[in-house]
């Protein structure tokens, strides 16, 4: 049996945790932090962390993973056009991987950086999404263009819905405040920021997400509605006469929120 749990870092990042309780084997995704795997790993005599999946190489991701590779001979998997520090397998777009008895399958999710990947797991229908989809929001654009990150999330859009979303980071309070902006009278929205808001009182993560309701209350996900595109024609006059248009207008309202 797969269990996954999060380990908090720095002051927003999640650490997914896969751990294969018979087996006691575990893989980490995104370790920006050593710190919080090597103290799960000293609580849990016995277990061993056998991989290690990296999505792009910011430092809040790869931070940890030299030393995790050091300490425990993990195998490291990264993008291949990243510099990803102690990578043993080089991942492109489509490859596929086992990890742990799983099979995963790797998409090229350009647009937060130029090399993100995301890693998709079909049977049990996991995504660990990185910077790219996060919960009612999407990473920031620092190297890709919006048609790269349109067409990014619309291959996770394409996913089933009930495949669950773990991404990196807890923006969810953040990320509905704009929904909000963007869709006032959208009930799904002002649903999920009471349960969102009630989990985090408890200091409980809000993610995973899943497809279907990201479908439902995340902007960038929801460029074709036409509320969306009635609000993106208020700022940008036209911006709506393209899917990848409403995306721009929405990407960089977001950035400047
Ligand atoms: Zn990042
Ligand atoms: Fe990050």
């Amino acid at each position: 049996m797969i269990q996954i749990d999060a380990l908090p870092a720095f002051t927003d990042n999640y650490l997914w945790l896969l751990q294969d309780t018979a087996k006691r084997h575990c893989a980490v995704v995104d370790p920006g932090d050593a710190a919080p795997v090597l103290a799960w790993l000293e609580a849990h005599p016995g277990w061993q962390l056998t991989d290690i999946l990296v999505t792009h190489h910011h430092n809040d991701h790869v931070g940890g993973v030299a030393k995790l590779k050091q300490v425990t001979g993990a195998q490291v998997y990264g993008p291949a056009t990243e510099n990803i520090p102690a990578r043993d397998i080089a991942l492109d777009d489509n490859a596929r991987i086992e990890v742990m008895g799983l099979e995963m399958a790797v998409f090229a999710v350009p647009g937060h950086t130029l090399g993100h990947i995301a890693y998709y797991q079909a049977s049990l229908g996991l995504l660990f999404s990185g910077d790219t989809l996060f919960a009612a929001g999407c990473g920031r654009l620092f190297e890709g263009t919006p048609a790269q990150m349109h067409q990014s999330l619309s291959r996770f859009e394409a996913l089933p819905d009930a495949t669950l979303v773990y991404c990196a980071h807890e923006y969810t309070l953040s990320n509905l405040r704009f929904a909000q902006a963007v869709e006032p009278d959208n009930q799904d929205i002002a649903q999920r920021m009471q349960d969102a808001q009630a989990l985090r009182a408890k200091n409980i993560p809000t993610v995973p997400s899943n497809i279907a309701l990201e479908k439902r209350t995340n902007p960038f996900l929801r460029v074709n509605e036409t509320s969306v595109k009635q609000k993106v024609d208020e700022r940008d006059p036209g911006a709506s006469a393209s899917g990848v248009g409403v995306f721009t207008t929405l990407r960089a309202w977001k950035d400047k929120f």
